[in-house]
Protein backbone atom coordinates (compact mmCIF):
# COMPACT_ATOMS: atom_id res chain seq x y z
CA UNK A 1 0.00 0.00 0.00
CA UNK A 2 1.11 3.02 -1.07
CA UNK A 3 1.41 6.51 1.11
CA UNK A 4 1.44 8.69 -1.80
CA UNK A 5 -0.89 10.44 -1.31
CA UNK A 6 -0.95 13.80 0.95
CA UNK A 7 -4.68 13.56 1.30
CA UNK A 8 -4.71 10.05 2.52
CA UNK A 9 -3.95 10.80 5.98
CA UNK A 10 -6.87 13.30 6.62
CA UNK A 11 -8.94 10.83 4.66
CA UNK A 12 -8.39 7.86 6.79
CA UNK A 13 -8.66 9.84 9.78
CA UNK A 14 -12.19 10.95 8.81
CA UNK A 15 -12.91 7.28 7.12
CA UNK A 16 -11.59 4.87 8.88
CA UNK A 17 -14.64 2.70 11.30
CA UNK A 18 -17.46 5.21 9.32
CA UNK A 19 -19.98 4.60 6.80
CA UNK A 20 -19.30 7.56 5.73
CA UNK A 21 -20.10 8.44 1.62
CA UNK A 22 -16.86 9.11 0.22
CA UNK A 23 -17.95 12.04 -1.78
CA UNK A 24 -19.67 13.81 1.25
CA UNK A 25 -16.15 13.48 3.47
CA UNK A 26 -13.93 15.42 0.38
CA UNK A 27 -16.83 18.18 0.41
CA UNK A 28 -15.90 18.35 4.35
CA UNK A 29 -12.32 18.27 3.97
CA UNK A 30 -12.46 20.71 0.82
CA UNK A 31 -11.06 17.88 -1.49
CA UNK A 32 -11.63 17.59 -4.99
CA UNK A 33 -13.65 14.01 -5.50
CA UNK A 34 -13.00 13.80 -8.87
CA UNK A 35 -9.54 14.36 -8.56
CA UNK A 36 -9.46 11.96 -5.80
CA UNK A 37 -10.79 9.03 -7.90
CA UNK A 38 -7.89 9.46 -10.30
CA UNK A 39 -5.03 10.09 -8.14
CA UNK A 40 -6.01 5.75 -6.91
CA UNK A 41 -5.26 4.49 -3.82
CA UNK A 42 -7.02 6.10 -1.03
CA UNK A 43 -4.97 3.69 1.33
CA UNK A 44 -8.47 2.78 2.72
CA UNK A 45 -11.34 0.92 1.58
CA UNK A 46 -14.64 -0.07 2.11
CA UNK A 47 -16.15 -3.50 3.91
CA UNK A 48 -18.22 -5.21 1.15
CA UNK A 49 -20.37 -6.46 3.55
CA UNK A 50 -20.76 -3.63 5.53
CA UNK A 51 -19.73 -0.82 4.31
CA UNK A 52 -17.36 0.16 7.14
CA UNK A 53 -14.29 2.15 5.92
CA UNK A 54 -11.13 0.69 7.12
CA UNK A 55 -7.21 -0.07 6.58
CA UNK A 56 -7.23 -3.09 7.47
CA UNK A 57 -9.47 -5.30 5.33
CA UNK A 58 -9.17 -8.94 4.59
CA UNK A 59 -9.71 -10.20 1.28
CA UNK A 60 -12.78 -13.62 1.98
CA UNK A 61 -12.04 -16.68 0.03
CA UNK A 62 -14.23 -14.70 -3.25
CA UNK A 63 -10.91 -11.99 -2.80
CA UNK A 64 -13.61 -9.17 -1.91
CA UNK A 65 -12.01 -7.24 0.53
CA UNK A 66 -14.01 -7.69 4.35
CA UNK A 67 -13.07 -6.02 7.40
CA UNK A 68 -12.38 -7.83 11.25
CA UNK A 69 -15.99 -7.67 12.29
CA UNK A 70 -17.51 -9.56 9.35
CA UNK A 71 -14.51 -12.20 9.37
CA UNK A 72 -15.89 -12.69 12.65
CA UNK A 73 -19.29 -12.79 12.21
CA UNK A 74 -19.56 -14.59 8.41
CA UNK A 75 -16.19 -16.46 8.77
CA UNK A 76 -13.87 -16.80 5.52
ZN1 LIG B 1 -17.52 -5.38 7.50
Amino acid sequence: MTVGNPLSKKLIRELNGTRKRLSEVCEDLGIDYEELLESGDLGIAQCTHCSTWSTKLIPDLDDNPICRFCVDLVGM
